[in-house]
């Protein structure tokens, strides 16, 4: 089951994608996916219903629906897990940046824009605007200390982030907020697929090109942290609630591992391919 979070004639809704994926059943007429996911079974009861009631004529055109970030409003940061695949790590710097535990960190809530939106380059403040590829979990329930075997139950579904990141601001710094918290940094979309639908997200697919060249081609059963103990781990002494976004740390690839580096330019387009969710795409903008 794919969910979106739409707009149409300045309504926006949360919807639910038909098996074309061609079009789109308003479920809700909250504007929040985030409220919609912390009524919990109810809200999987609803989807269900509104389906099972809907006739042909109730469901629109994807073409006609504005798509939105489907998580617009979480209730805190955007969670990052930072060096999650050894190849990045390794690409980051050395071997010695491989971590023993995870890492973590957060972006901004503004910097949250849907699939279609422009990046916006930054040119001044950023020489180093680059792109990270990453599965994003999206938690269903609220929970803490929560132990790896039930790490999944408290897990709604997943989706693409963009963890776009200014290297210089990151370096510049020291700590990461500055330089991954940048207004557009956080492209999310377009979908949000129910865990059910999903399997193992420890196996998938994850690729990403800059105007069409492969530039990280990798798969979750890379990681360093599964999804599982990602969640068990950050949920230690922290309330993990509905709606909360955890982006799991992207693979080799990015613009600052290559010699000499390639980050983006105005225009350059990024598409974000993870097996089972979609693609994710966005354009830097042309102007500052
Ligand atoms: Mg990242």
């Amino acid at each position: 089951m794919k969910l979106i979070t739409g707009k149409k004639e300045n309504k926006v809704f949360v919807g639910v994608l038909d098996s074309t994926e061609r079009k789109v059943l308003a479920v809700s007429h909250t504007d929040s996916m985030v409220d919609c996911i912390a009524k919990g079974e109810e809200f999987l009861q609803e989807i269900h219903e509104k389906i099972k009631a809907a006739s042909e004529e109730d469901y629109f055109q994807i073409e006609e629906v504005t798509l939105l970030s489907p998580i617009t409003n979480p209730p805190k940061n955007i969670i990052c897990v930072g060096k999650n695949y050894v190849d990045h790590a390794i690409e980051m710097g050395s071997k010695e940046d491989i971590p023993e535990h995870i890492m973590v960190f957060s972006k901004a809530p503004t910097t949250i824009i849907g699939p279609a939106d422009l990046i916006k380059n930054h040119l001044s403040i950023t020489k180093q605007l680059d792109y990270e590829g990453e599965l994003a979990i999206v938690i269903g329930k609220k929970g803490t200390n929560i132990k790896i075997e039930e790490a999944l139950s408290y897990c709604f579904g997943y989706t693409i982030v963009n963890d776009v990141t200014a290297r210089d601001l990151q370096e510049k710094h020291k700590q990461f907020f500055l330089g991954k918290s940048l207004d557009t940094s956080c492209p999310m979309g377009p979908f949000l697929v129910h865990k059910e639908s999903i399997g193992n997200p420890n196996s998938l697919q994850i690729e990403t090109r800059v105007n069409g060249e492969v530039r990280q081609s990798s798969n979750t059963k890379h990681f360093i942290f599964s999804v599982e103990e990602i969640i068990s781990t950050i949920s230690k002494g922290m309330t993990l609630e509905p709606g909360d976004v955890i982006a799991t740390g992207t693979p080799a690839g990015v613009g600052k591992g290559f010699k000499p580096p390639r980050f983006l330019k105005p225009g350059d387009q990024i598409e974000i391919t993870i097996e089972g969710i979609g693609t994710l795409t966005n354009k830097v903008s042309l102007e500052i």
